[in-house]
C-alpha cells in the first residue's frame, strides 16, 4: 500500500502540476535491493488478472497462468496493482490471488492502488502513469480497458483481451513471454521493447494489443 510520501527532486519533475500528488513512495523510501530489474510493472485487476464473480471480491476466477506470472515477476520488478475498485474489495481480491506465491519477506505486489480522489473520477477514470513518480522509461502498464490509459501513456501500455472467467484463455502465457523479454533487455526503455515485440500488434490509435492466437 502506498505510504506517506517524501518527494524527491526527480519525482517532482514527473508530476505536471503543484496539485498532483505522487501515488507511490519514493524509490529511496523502499528497499530496492529487493528488485532485480529497474522496472515498475502496473497491472489492472478486474478482467485483466482475474474475473470477480461478485461485488465483494470474495469469489473470482484466476486468469489461467496467473500463478506462473506471479512467480515470474516476484522479486524481479516493482509490481503494482492499480484498480478502480474500492479499498476493501481490492485488498481482498489481491490477498486472494497472491496466496499461492511462495513465502517471502517481500510481497509480490509492492503497492496496491485503489479508487481514491487523488486520481479517480467517475467521469474520467484514467490511470495517469506520471502520478506514480517513476522514471517513464521503466514503467509498463497492463490493462484490459484502453480507456483507462492516458494518451501520453499509450507507448508503454499493453492491452490484453477481457477475461470473463473459465479455463480457456491464453493471455497470460503471452504476457509472461513479453515480460520475460523485458527483464532480459538489460534495462532498456519499455517503449523500445514494446515497439519491436512480435507478441504485440499496434492499433491505428497506437495501442499495443497482446497478439493472442
Ligand atoms: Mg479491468
Amino acid at each position: 500500500m502506498a505510504s506517506p510520501i517524501q518527494r524527491s527532486t526527480s519525482q517532482k519533475r514527473c508530476l505536471s502540476s503543484k496539485t498532483e500528488v505522487a501515488l507511490l513512495p519514493t524509490r529511496r523510501a523502499i528497499d530496492y535491493q529487493a528488485f532485480e530489474t529497474p522496472y515498475t510493472l502496473v497491472f489492472d485487476l478486474d478482467d485483466t488478472l482475474a474475473h470477480s464473480k461478485d461485488d465483494d471480491g470474495n469469489f473470482f476466477d484466476e486468469r489461467p497462468g496467473l500463478r506462473d506470472l506471479l512467480q515470474l515477476i516476484h522479486g524481479k520488478s516493482e509490481n503494482v496493482i492499480w484498480t478502480c475498485g474500492m479499498r476493501v474489495y481490492a485488498s481482498r481480491f489481491v490477498k486472494g490471488i497472491t496466496y499461492t506465491v511462495k513465502q517471502s519477506v517481500y510481497p509480490t505486489f509492492a503497492h496496491v492502488l485503489y479508487r481514491d480522489r487523488r486520481w479517480y473520477s467517475e467521469e474520467n477514470p484514467v490511470k495517469p502513469l506520471r502520478l506514480l513518480g517513476r522514471d517513464y522509461r521503466h514503467v509498463l502498464i497492463v490493462e484490459n480497458n484502453e480507456a483507462a490509459v492516458l494518451a501520453e501513456d499509450i507507448p508503454r501500455a499493453v492491452i490484453v483481451p477481457d477475461y470473463h472467467g473459465g479455463p480457456h484463455d491464453d493471455g497470460i502465457p503471452f504476457l509472461c513471454e513479453l515480460i520475460n523479454g523485458l527483464y532480459q533487455s538489460d534495462g532498456e526503455d519499455v517503449e523500445s521493447v514494446l515497439a519491436r515485440s512480435p507478441l504485440l500488434r499496434k492499433s491505428k490509435k497506437g495501442y499495443y494489443y497482446l497478439r493472442t492466437i
